[in-house]
């Protein structure tokens, strides 16, 4: 038996739909090896439909930002370049266009990317997560390994990478944490509170992996009774 998975994606405005064959599976008998989807099978299917549905989005924000949202014309192309993208269903390579923008009612205002813009990250909230969620839990090394078995990344994840992530969001949620304490002060402030709390001084830091060697007790310490 075959079995085949189509994508369908209907565009607004009367746009005919496209149809697009994502993946096929050859099934013959049933046992437990060949009941359902396979591991490798649905990373696979995962990464293709992901591929499938980020070039249909961006070939549609494509031709909305490409006309002047004031007159309606064609914006001219300066030139195409492309954006690496990491999410959690693979890297992505998209193609950004550089366009000019509309000579008549933005005279000679600069060249602009909209694609660059509608993506200032460039690694998905979801990915980042699982990445720091991970980390968290067990070293850098294992943290790699087990996005790579579950997840259809389709590049190599380093631990250096899943390290700079943790420590640029670590950077973030500090920021937003100090943005928080301040603005708390000030409508404190502003109530008129006798008393600002003042921040804690205890701080938490995460240790990727260590060792702990047991010293065997000191004759003095046996002396003295100490473990
Ligand atoms: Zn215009």
């Amino acid at each position: 038996m075959r079995i085949s998975l189509q994508l369908v994606v209907q565009g607004e405005g009367g746009v005919p739909a496209t149809v697009n064959e994502i993946a096929q599976f050859q099934r013959d008998g049933l046992d437990v090896g060949s009941l359902g989807l396979h591991l490798e099978e649905a990373k696979s299917l995962l990464g293709r439909l992901q591929r499938t549905m980020v070039a249909a989005q961006v070939a549609e924000a494509v031709a909305r930002t490409g006309m002047c949202p004031t007159c309606g014309a064609q914006l001219a192309c300066k030139g195409h370049h492309h954006l690496v993208f990491r999410s959690a269903f693979g890297r992505l390579s998209i193609d950004s266009p550089r366009l000019y923008p509309c000579r008549r009612c933005q005279g000679d205002a600069a060249t602009f990317s909209p694609i660059a813009n509608c993506l200032p990250e460039r690694v998905s909230p979801e990915l980042q997560y699982l990445e720091v969620k991970f980390a968290a839990l067990m070293s850098y090394g294992l943290t790699v390994n087990v996005l790579q078995e579950v997840l259809p990344l389709d590049h190599v994840l380093a631990a250096s990478s899943i390290r700079r992530q943790v420590s640029t969001l670590g950077r973030r949620l500090e920021a937003a944490q100090f943005t928080d304490a301040r603005r708390q002060a000030e409508v404190a402030a502003s109530l008129g509170s006798p008393h600002i709390p003042e921040p804690s001084p205890i701080r938490a830091v995460g240790i990727d992996g260590g060792f702990l060697r047991s010293e065997p007790a000191t004759d003095a310490a046996r002396t003295a009774g100490l473990k």
